[in-house]
């Protein structure tokens, strides 16, 4: 299978009064055709700037360094700002953290999905418009009603979901889900999860879930991507993660995922995650690594392909791949 997703030396920089943030990098991994990838990590880890690299959404002070982001054969940064304009949502979506508050409140909804998709689709009437945005309503469970009404008759669910059908009305190839399930009930969460499932299906799309809950993730995922302070530590499949984690780091996530008893709550790992201002020398894990060497405190460890395409940031294999 030829990747449908190919992300390499993707390199973010802020840079603030304060001095220069590298928000991400050298983060580089690929994905196929109908894969779930679950990009988990602290605020602050890079996640959602991941995203928005990959959008090309980075807002100044913040500046894409290096890197591409290849979608179906076409790299995203080498296109013009009308080429990338163009690839959003049709080839690559994005659905914000949030995004269910930010549908406007005085507009309905089948106006808004109209609106999305109106400048991607300028030969295309009316009435095919709306047929689209209909069909995108009922591929995720929603009521083709809904099309008529507006966000406070909606439930959270139901606009999360509306969120969804705005991200594949052009049938994009890859689409990126930032938190899509932070806010709602442990229900409904599993049912935008299944929601989402079901439209990648459809559109045989690669999927990237961002979040922080390393135990929901791994019911739906393929794949997973840990992130440390910008960088992507492990990348693996979800077996493989849970089975023998590499990165201590992501070692320490699994360790602290929750039982059954103390009710899914993510326990977290001692230490502070570091400020991308002031990032520890080496290996910027090391002073919270249990498995810590002389070499981690001056040299920065780089990526390395382990077998089956998983990859690890640390030093603890360096002879190994
Ligand atoms: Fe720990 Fe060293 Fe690996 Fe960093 S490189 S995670 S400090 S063992
Ligand atoms: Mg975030």
């Amino acid at each position: 299978v030829e990747p449908v997703l190919r992300v390499s030396g993707l390199e973010v920089t802020y840079y603030t009064d304060a001095g220069r943030a590298k928000a991400l990098d050298n983060v580089g991994f690929t994905l196929n055709p109908g894969e779930k990838l679950g990009m988990v990590g602290e605020s602050g880890s890079g996640k959602s700037t991941m995203a928005l690299a990959m959008m090309r959404m980075i807002k100044a002070p913040g500046r894409i360094e290096a890197g591409s982001v290849v979608v179906g054969g076409t790299d995203l940064m080498a296109l013009d700002s009308e080429g990338m304009r163009k690839a959003r949502l049709s080839k690559i979506a994005y659905i914000p953290q949030g995004a269910m508050n930010s549908l406007n409140p005085v507009m309905r909804i089948g106006a808004q999905m109209m609106d999305a998709v109106k400048s991607h689709l300028p030969r295309e009437s009316r009435g095919a418009i709306e047929a689209r945005c209909r069909r995108a309503l009922q591929s995720v469970d929603l009521d083709p009603g809904v099309f008529r009404m507006h966000p406070h008759e909606l439930s959270g669910g139901m606009k999360q979901r509306v969120c969804i059908a705005i991200g594949i009305l052009l049938d994009p190839q890859v689409i990126i889900a930032d938190e899509p399930t932070s806010a709602l009930d442990v229900v409904t969460q599993r049912q935008v999860m299944e929601t989402i499932d079901n439209v990648k299906n459809a559109i045989n799309a690669a999927v990237i879930l961002i979040g922080h809950d390393m135990g929901l993730m791994a019911q739906f995922v393929d794949k997973v991507a840990v992130m440390y302070a910008g960088r992507l530590v492990e990348f693996s499949t979800v077996r493989e993660m849970f089975t023998s984690p590499k990165h201590p780091y992501a070692r320490a996530l699994i360790d602290s995922l929750p039982n059954l008893d103390n009710k899914g709550v993510f326990q977290g790992i001692p230490g502070l995650a570091p400020s991308l201002l002031r990032l520890p020398s080496g290996c910027a894990f090391h002073p919270r690594c249990s498995s810590v060497m002389d070499a981690c405190r001056s040299v920065r460890p780089e990526p390395r392909v382990l077998a089956s395409g998983r990859s690890v940031t640390c030093h603890l294999y360096d002879s190994e791949g």
